[in-house]
């Protein structure tokens, strides 16, 4: 019996660790930590290469024919704006907001959780679902011929990442650290990514609720953990259950010896309880990490379109000076070569000299970052929602 209990666990622990590793996968795969391991191997699978062989066997079998149905579902699904993920986000809270009051409900109040959580726990999730239609239905900063203007002085051009440049469909130009969404066919100012979840770009005006978002989710999730935590706390002492373990069942009183007899119990008796805490810890830990990256940008006044435009132009930067060092090694050792007066030592020196590319440093020059405060001040004030923007407008108008 206990064999059979302990080989559920089993079960249990690698299903977790396989859907921890999966979404990992699957939503972190590309961050930089994760380049060359199974972790990047795993999301490109997900992403990308299960897909393709899913079309390949589709045609294979039923013909060209499905596999335009499928592309067209895709065109809809990925390149239009569309309510999918929208729905599943409303679906997934409220499913597991049911789940919740349907298993931990009838144990509030408990030992260690008033009577107020029930009200507390509903109030948390509309304001997260509030905060959701906040983000999903607000403009994200569409930049247009009446505001062009006002967004060229807001935010001037570095001439390193962002010149003058016109939006090549919406025939305006194009303001620095704006980009055209090709999903919403508009251009968005300080773009930062067009959001599926949101159905919704994140731009220079619902930055603000997209943080706030995140951090509001992620608070919910520790808060529903640490709440079915104390329950499941509260039914391990209305039950008694250490004394009964130490008392009757003679048990050692420490938290070694009783750990596994008391995790057998609750697995016993509240398994749904503990599915949804650990679903809870998973989804926390990940918006941690969205947040926490999020908050990293607008700390630093980037955002996720300029880190890639960075990284494209460090990488061409960084070639351009290898290739002038280099250049310059190969110009000195020739000259070196043929000046026969060279002392023998120099040899020597010339060996175990460091390399010159090591002294290539290619530094990132971001003008929009002019502090901390500044920058989160921009983020919770952006600057078209300030009067010195409406000012501007009246004047030139
Ligand atoms: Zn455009
Ligand atoms: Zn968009």
């Amino acid at each position: 019996m206990i064999i059979k209990v302990m080989g559920v666990q089993w079960v249990l622990v690698c299903h977790g660790l396989v859907t921890a590793v999966v979404v990992v996968s699957f939503l972190c795969g590309r961050w930089p930590i994760f380049e060359g391991t199974f972790i990047q191997r795993i999301h490109y699978f997900l992403t990308f290469g299960a897909y393709d062989y899913f079309l390949r066997f589709v045609g294979a079998v039923f013909g060209s024919k499905c596999t335009n149905a499928i592309l067209s579902v895709e065109y809809y699904c990925c390149d239009r704006p569309n309510p999918l993920l929208q729905i599943l986000y409303l679906l997934i809270i409220g499913v597991t907001y049911y789940f919740i009051a349907n298993s931990c409900f009838a144990f509030i109040p408990g030992y260690y959780l008033s009577e107020i959580h029930r009200y507390i726990s509903l109030s948390v999730v509309a304001v997260g679902i509030l905060l959701f239609l906040l983000t999903s239905f607000s403009d994200p900063g569409t930049v247009n011929a009446n505001n062009v203007s006002h967004y060229i002085k807001a935010y001037p051009y570095d001439n390193i990442i962002y010149e003058e440049k016109e939006c090549s469909t919406c025939k305006i130009p194009k303001p620095a650290r704006s980009k055209h969404c090709s999903i919403c066919d508009r251009c968005v100012a300080r773009f930062d990514h067009h959001c599926g979840w949101m159905n919704n770009c994140i731009g220079e005006k619902n930055t603000r609720y997209f943080m706030a978002f995140l951090l509001w989710h992620f608070l919910i999730c520790v808060y529903g953990t640490v709440a079915i935590g104390l329950i499941l706390a509260g039914r391990l002492k209305d039950f008694k259950v250490i004394d009964i373990l130490t008392v009757y069942y003679g048990i050692q009183n420490s938290f070694m010896d009783l750990a596994p007899h008391v995790v057998q119990w609750l697995l016993g008796s509240y398994n749904t309880q503990i599915l949804l805490m650990v679903f809870l810890a998973i989804v926390g830990m990940l918006l941690a990490g969205f947040f926490g990256y999020h908050a990293k940008l607008c700390l630093s006044n980037t955002t996720t379109n300029e880190t890639f435009k960075w990284q494209d132009y460090m990488e061409w930067q960084r070639k351009l000076k290898e290739a002038k060092v280099s250049a310059e090694a190969l110009k000195q050792s020739i000259s070196g070569m043929s000046s026969e007066r060279q002392p023998l030592l120099s040899k020597w020196r010339t060996f175990f000299r460091k390399s010159p590319l090591e002294d290539v440093v290619v530094v990132k020059n971001n003008v929009y970052d002019k502090g901390f405060l500044h920058n989160i001040l921009e983020v919770i004030s952006p600057f078209s929602t300030r009067r010195s923007f409406t000012r501007n407008k009246l004047k030139s108008s």
